[in-house]
C-alpha cells in the first residue's frame, strides 16, 4: 500500500472504501488525534457534540484534526504521486495553503456510524459536512441550530 494511503488518516482510503459494500475500518496505524491545535470554536463544538454522542451511545472520535504545514505538504505530495496530477489529487487532499486542517478549522471523524450521526446532528453546534465526497470531514460552517450550507462536491471545488 502506498505510503500516502497509510498516512492520510481518513481520506482516500475511506473514500475508496465507500465504493465497496464492505464495512469501513479505521486505517491501521492512524495517529491518535485530539482537539489540540483546533480553533477554540471548533474544539468546543466538537467536545459538545462528542458528549451528546456518548450520551446516545454513538461512537465518535477525531481521526485527523490539526495538521502542520509539513504534514499537509507531505500528504499533498503523496496525493499527487497517487493520483497523477494536482487536479486529480485535490479531490481528496489539498495543498497546505488551502487545507483547513492546517489552520485548525477542520476535523475528520470516525467511525462511519459516528460520522453519519454528526452529519445529522452536528448543526446543533454549528458542525457541518462540507464536502459531498468526504463523509468524515467536518468544519464549523453554520450558526448553531441553523441549517448547514450545501456541500461542495469535493475539496477540488472552492
Ligand atoms: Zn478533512
Amino acid at each position: 500500500m502506498p505510503l500516502f494511503h497509510r498516512r492520510l488518516a481518513a481520506g482516500v482510503v475511506l473514500g475508496m472504501a465507500l465504493l465497496a459494500p464492505t464495512a469501513v475500518a479505521a486505517p491501521a496505524g492512524a495517529a491518535p488525534s485530539t482537539t489540540t491545535g483546533l480553533t477554540p470554536q471548533l474544539a468546543t463544538a466538537y467536545r459538545m457534540a462528542k458528549a451528546q454522542a456518548t450520551r446516545e451511545g454513538v461512537p465518535l472520535w477525531i481521526t485527523s484534526g490539526k495538521r502542520s504545514w509539513a504534514e499537509q505538504n507531505q500528504l499533498w505530495r503523496e496525493g499527487i504521486a497517487t493520483y497523477g496530477s494536482p487536479g486529480a489529487a485535490s479531490r481528496w487532499v489539498l495543498p497546505p495553503n488551502r487545507s483547513t486542517h492546517v489552520t485548525g478549522r477542520a476535523i475528520d471523524v470516525g467511525p462511519q456510524r459516528g460520522a453519519l450521526w454528526l452529519a445529522r446532528n452536528g448543526n446543533r453546534w454549528g458542525l457541518c459536512r462540507t464536502y459531498a465526497n468526504e463523509w468524515w470531514h467536518f468544519e464549523v460552517a453554520t450558526i448553531p441550530h441553523t441549517a448547514c450550507p450545501p456541500m461542495r462536491p469535493s475539496a477540488a471545488h472552492r
